[in-house]
């Protein structure tokens, strides 16, 4: 089978310096915040080139904290996206405060900027909810477009939250995912493109404020020490393991970013004029967490991923439903062709198998049967 995401190709290269990671925790026995932690932490900041990281739990956490850090909470609203994972929205309605979604631009899938000032106005106009925070998603690995993003979020005097789950190892021009906004929140989710063995997150900021608050929170309110507690926090620690894991595969993970873009330049010559393809602008890299085709209609792309499988070739639908029409927020209101955008591609987008890994005789292969399925 083809996968989405060969983990144990890449577990077969880096297996030494990953088990000699591993060993060394089991011999430190330092399982809580160990000495691979902070170690992590000095290496992703570093990587990114902003101030503090705290490292925690999982990417919805590393979410949840930052809008628990600022004080985000019942009355406010929060600018997001209806096509991205549900761990987005779900954190913002977490904390009390309300999701307003807006729709995404056709070719990048990332937030519409366009439409972002006009949903800012109508919340303002209605007058039920302050207008706090734009929560951007950088889909698939594309960073959105925060030059727009940030003039906007001036003007209305609102902070940003980068949801870089997705993106980590991504860069517009020399900036790089996770130091975008007031703070940019990643997942070390084993299919994300810096993933661990289980679940992680981190949290990325230049506010040396927050950064405490951070801390704080991770470790259940803490004030001078775990049984002094000062505020409602959190237990979102990363594993110590994970971090020995991750410290193992941040040595290759600029030279799996190129390999993905190699085999995404490589697909897109194959698939061209074949079917629509994610639009990665000029001046951006992304870290390719999915490669995502949109087929002519939802029968066409049932086509494609019935004849991938035929052949032993795994794909996935992100995301079949969006946000705004999912059970869990029914509660605000929203209506089928509220964000057309979102739905028309919830209908016709299909991912292909994306790893640093895979051949170009693969590539071959997969694009081959999406080739045949259409003609
Ligand atoms: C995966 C993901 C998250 C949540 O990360 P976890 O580590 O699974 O909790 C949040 N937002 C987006 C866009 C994601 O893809």
């Amino acid at each position: 089978m083809l996968q989405m995401n060969d983990l144990s190709k890449q577990y077969d290269l880096l297996k030494e310096d990953i088990n000699e990671n591993i060993n060394n925790v089991l011999k430190h026995g330092k399982f809580i915040m160990g000495p691979e932690v902070s170690e992590l932490e000095n290496k992703l900041k570093t990587y990114v080139g902003v101030k503090h990281v705290v490292t925690c739990a999982s990417g919805t956490d590393a979410l949840l904290m930052s809008l628990r850090a600022w004080g985000i909470g019942k009355g406010d609203a929060v600018f997001t996206t209806p096509f991205t994972f549900v761990a987005t929205s779900e954190v913002i309605a977490t904390t009390g405060a309300t999701p307003v979604f807006v729709d995404i631009d056709k070719t990048t899938f990332n937030i519409d900027v366009s439409k972002l000032e006009e949903a800012i106005n109508k919340v303002i106009k209605e007058g039920k909810l302050s207008p706090k925070l734009i929560l951007p998603v950088d889909l698939f690995g594309l960073l959105a477009d925060y030059e727009h993003i940030e003039t906007i979020a001036q003007k209305y005097n609102l902070k940003i939250l980068e949801d870089a789950a997705q993106s980590f190892g991504s860069s517009f021009l020399k900036r790089k995912s996770c130091s975008f906004g007031d703070a940019a929140a990643t997942s070390f989710f084993p299919a994300k493109p810096l993933g661990c063995y289980g679940d992680g997150g981190a949290i990325f900021t230049n506010d040396t404020n927050m950064y405490n608050l951070l801390k704080s929170i991770r470790v259940h309110g803490k004030g001078q020490d775990k049984y002094d507690n000062v505020r409602i926090g959190m237990n979102s620690r990363l594993d110590t393991l994970q971090a020995a894991i991750l410290l193992a595969k941040l040595k290759v993970f600029d030279s799996e970013i190129l390999s993905k873009n190699d085999i995404a330049n490589l697909y897109s010559e194959k698939l061209n004029n074949v079917v629509e393809i994610q639009t990665i602008p000029e001046n951006y890299v992304s870290s390719f967490a999915q490669y995502s085709i949109l087929a002519k209609d939802a029968t066409e792309r049932n086509l494609i991923q019935e004849n991938l499988k035929k052949a032993n070739i795994a794909s996935a639908i992100y995301y079949s439903t969006p946000l705004h029409l999912q059970g869990a927020f029914k509660y605000l209101n929203y209506n089928l062709s509220d964000f057309k955008v979102s739905e028309d591609i919830s209908n016709r987008i299909i991912s292909l198998p994306m790893h640093p890994y895979l051949s170009e005789d693969e590539i071959t292969l997969i694009t081959d049967v999406i080739k045949n399925s259409i003609s």
